[in-house]
């Protein structure tokens, strides 16, 4: 079976990636990581949060590649992204394969990556985005 990566922040039972976020029911706003606390933007308390779960889809608003990394956690290079996501706030995360500039502004959208195997046999899963249609349209589908 899939376990999370950081179980905290999704939820690896589903098929695609779906994320643990939190709406403020004073304001509105919709929070990812999911807040604790009480809402930063207008100050409604704990109470207030609802847990929501947020769809791992949205638009590439920026990127940044990697190519020389010291850790053994993830080989170079790797894309992190930052994602506006269709459910409101915008996330950073992994790209699945290294991404160019010129991908701003696609649909993204995130599924499993197969992290290592865990002592259990349990397959350790995070999402990772990838690009599903390039904003500029026409010349995309080769
Ligand atoms: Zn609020």
């Amino acid at each position: 079976m899939r376990v999370a990566a950081d179980p905290g922040l999704y939820d690896p039972e589903n098929p695609l990636p779906t994320l643990h976020g939190s709406r403020c029911d004073a304001c509105g706003t919709t929070f990812f990581p999911p807040l604790g606390i009480g809402c930063e933007i207008c100050g409604a308390g704990a109470e207030g949060l609802r847990a929501v779960p947020l769809a791992a889809a949205g638009t590439l608003h920026s990127l940044a590649t990697v190519y020389v990394h010291a850790g053994e956690d993830i080989e170079a290079p790797f894309t992190v992204a930052e994602v506006q996501l269709d459910d409101g706030p915008l996330i950073r995360g992994l790209m699945s394969e290294p991404a160019t500039i010129d991908a701003i502004g696609s649909r993204v959208a995130a599924q499993w990556a197969e992290l290592r195997t865990d002592a259990d046999g349990n397959d350790v899963v995070e999402p990772r985005f990838r690009i599903e249609d390039r904003g500029d349209a026409g010349g995309g589908a080769a």
